[in-house]
């Protein structure tokens, strides 16, 4: 049965010779607030649990969702061994400064539980704080790779220009990008600028939060499937190669959510035009955002 289940998901190859499951489980708002307590990582250990259950094989955690206490919690739960779950977390914003990095690293091992991370993003470049020095940051995060207790590192919310930038810096790629990306906003420029240097596209509010579910285009293609708009717009994402975490709190969706894999969207299908630019993001725009929790 676990290999059946291992087996369904497709590994996306990454560009350190490692691979992640291109489908895996999101974990922002599993619980009712961020903040870091027994109470809430008990609720949201119960939802990552089901997730593990129904097979998800990836949980996509952060330092500042508060939720990373809860992924550990489930891993143990699960009996599952640690090497068939892919755990990636994320950088908080108050943690650029190198000597932040390698505390808030050890306070997350600490919290999942875990002696090892697959990945480990930074959360955003922040180029308005910090004197923009996002580069230092990247560099730290990279030295983390050499002890044997982080595997992966990359970015998230990454523009053209950042990751230029940090390659040119420290001649380190990362091996993803986690960047907003959906049918209505496709995210073009920082797709193209990922792929070009052989980074793996990570698309965060794959379902648009939601929102995007109720595109006419959408309904309508469900409707020919005979498929939840839901499961049409994450196969969107399958078929354009993005690593997706999709979230949800209700078993039926988190199941529904995880079946894209015995059907194919068409030429037509994934022709059809969707995007609307710059006018479809939803998220903040990684140029300006300055948020600190
Ligand atoms: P999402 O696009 O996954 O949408 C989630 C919402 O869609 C749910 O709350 C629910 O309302 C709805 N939904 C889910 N499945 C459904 C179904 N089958 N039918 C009907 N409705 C359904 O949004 P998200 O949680 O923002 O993004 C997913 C993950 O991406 C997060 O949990 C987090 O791990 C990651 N993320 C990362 C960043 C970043 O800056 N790196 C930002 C946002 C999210």
């Amino acid at each position: 049965m676990k290999e059946m289940i291992e087996a369904m998901i497709p590994d996306i190859a990454l560009n350190n010779g490692k691979t992640i499951p291109q489908l895996g489980f999101g974990t922002l708002s599993v619980q009712p607030d961020r903040q870091d307590t027994a109470a809430n990582a008990a609720i949201a250990a119960r939802i990552i649990g089901d997730a593990l259950q129904i097979g998800y094989r990836h949980l996509d955690t952060a330092q500042q969702y508060g939720t990373e206490r809860g992924v550990g919690e489930a891993i143990a739960a699960s009996g599952l061994r640690r090497d068939a779950v892919f755990v990636t977390t994320k950088l908080a914003n108050a943690n650029h400064r190198p000597d932040d990095v390698r505390r808030s690293f050890d306070e997350t091992l600490e919290e999942l539980g875990l002696e090892q991370v697959d990945l480990f993003l930074m959360h955003w470049p922040l180029p308005t704080l910090y004197d923009g020095a996002y580069g230092s940051t990247w560099r730290a995060m990279t030295e983390l790779l050499a002890d044997g207790r982080l595997r992966s590192a990359g970015v998230s919310n990454f523009q053209p220009d950042h990751l230029d930038r940090i390659i040119d810096a420290t001649g380190v790629v990362p091996v993803v990008n986690q960047i907003e990306v959906h049918p209505e906003f496709s995210n073009t420029a920082a797709v193209e600028a990922s792929r070009r240097h052989g980074i793996a596209v990570e698309a965060w509010s794959p379902l648009g939060q939601g929102k995007v579910l109720g595109n006419p285009a959408i309904v309508r293609i469900a409707a020919d499937r005979g498929k939840s708009p839901a499961q049409i717009i994450l196969r969107w994402h399958i078929q354009h190669e993005h690593i997706v975490f999709p979230k949800s709190t209700h078993l039926k969706r988190m199941q529904e959510n995880f079946r894209l894999f015995d059907f194919e969207l068409s030429v037509d299908d994934m022709a059809t035009a969707l995007d609307k630019g710059e006018a479809g993001r939803i998220g903040p725009n990684p140029d300006t955002f300055d948020w600190m929790p």
